[in-house]
């Protein structure tokens, strides 16, 4: 069917299509995976304060996940919801997307963000974490899309966003599982974009570079031993050494091209890979 952004019932092709304001999420609900800490948190307050309600997931402290949504939801004036589904496992994965609907009645964005990093050369790599990486960083996306799918499908529009990374483009040392599992996402994105192109959902991945997280300050500590190095030499040649502008990419740059892509504006954008990682891959 023909389909214009902002026409539910398709439109016709002489018309001009319809694009809402991107800053306006009024009335969308967003589920986001691993949105306790980092990225993930900094896309909900995205989602947040421009009026949209949002499902939290995510490890971490109960007292301190239940301050952080009771805050968000005071202070952004939406619904906010934490839904406590472990990435490892499929079937909550599934109950995490079908909770957004039961609670707050659809699902208009999904971002599959949870992730994990272990750093070790791949002679040596323990097998209990290669299996974890896989199923929290690639498989979890998959359970997530497929339950999120009919739900956008009866809505007529939905948003998949995955968080890949630079290193779903190319690769450094010490770290096959995650290279290997962000590879993964983004075929998977491109495929689940080419399956849904014409229910006007769209599946896109976002490739940051090094953002200043709890996960890169644990790697920053790993990278120091496995390579021998003091953490301030992690953090300048390591770290930063592959980013070209010398400095952290922020989350807010990247709620920039999330904004983007969940609007009406961004319909045309599908199956594709967004760097936003300083310059790290066009080397
Ligand atoms: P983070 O450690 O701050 O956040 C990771 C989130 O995933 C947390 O909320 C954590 O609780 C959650 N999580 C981990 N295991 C889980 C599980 N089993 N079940 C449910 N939730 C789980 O790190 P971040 O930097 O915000 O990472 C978010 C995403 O961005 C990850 O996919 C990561 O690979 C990706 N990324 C990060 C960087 C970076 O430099 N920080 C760069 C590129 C890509």
């Amino acid at each position: 069917m023909f389909q214009w952004p902002g026409k539910k019932d398709g439109g016709s092709e002489t018309e001009r299509p319809v694009y809402r304001d991107p800053n306006d999420l009024k009335g969308q609900v967003a589920v986001i995976s691993g949105s306790t800490s980092g990225i993930g948190l900094a896309l909900a307050r995205a989602v947040a304060s421009r009026g949209g309600d949002v499902v939290l997931n995510g490890l971490g402290d109960p007292s301190e996940i239940e301050r952080t949504r009771a805050e968000l939801e005071a202070s952004c004036g939406v619904r906010v919801r934490y839904h406590a589904a472990n990435m490892l496992k499929g079937d909550e994965v599934g109950d995490m997307v079908a909770y957004a609907k039961h609670q707050l009645g659809r699902l208009d964005i999904l971002v599959n963000n949870a992730g994990i990093q272990h750093v070790e050369a791949v002679e040596k790599f323990p097998a209990d974490q290669w299996e974890k990486i896989i199923a929290i960083n690639l498989s979890s996306t998959f359970y997530a899309t497929r339950a999120a799918i009919p739900i956008m499908k009866a809505q007529g529009r939905g948003r998949i966003v995955n968080i890949a990374s630079a290193h779903g483009l190319v690769a450094s040392p010490f770290k096959s599982a995650y290279v290997a599992a962000k590879h993964g996402v983004i075929g998977f994105t491109k495929t689940v974009a080419l399956e849904l192109a014409q229910d006007n959902i769209t599946c896109n991945a976002i490739c940051p570079g090094f953002v200043e997280t709890p996960i890169v300050s644990k790697q920053i500590e790993d990278q120091a031993r496995t390579r021998g190095m003091s953490k301030e030499q992690v953090l300048k040649d390591v770290i930063l050494g592959s980013q070209p502008t010398k400095r952290f990419v922020t989350t807010d740059e990247l709620a920039g091209i999330f904004l983007y892509l969940v609007s009406d504006l961004g319909a045309s954008a599908n199956g594709a890979s967004f760097s936003i990682d300083g310059g790290w891959t066009a080397q």
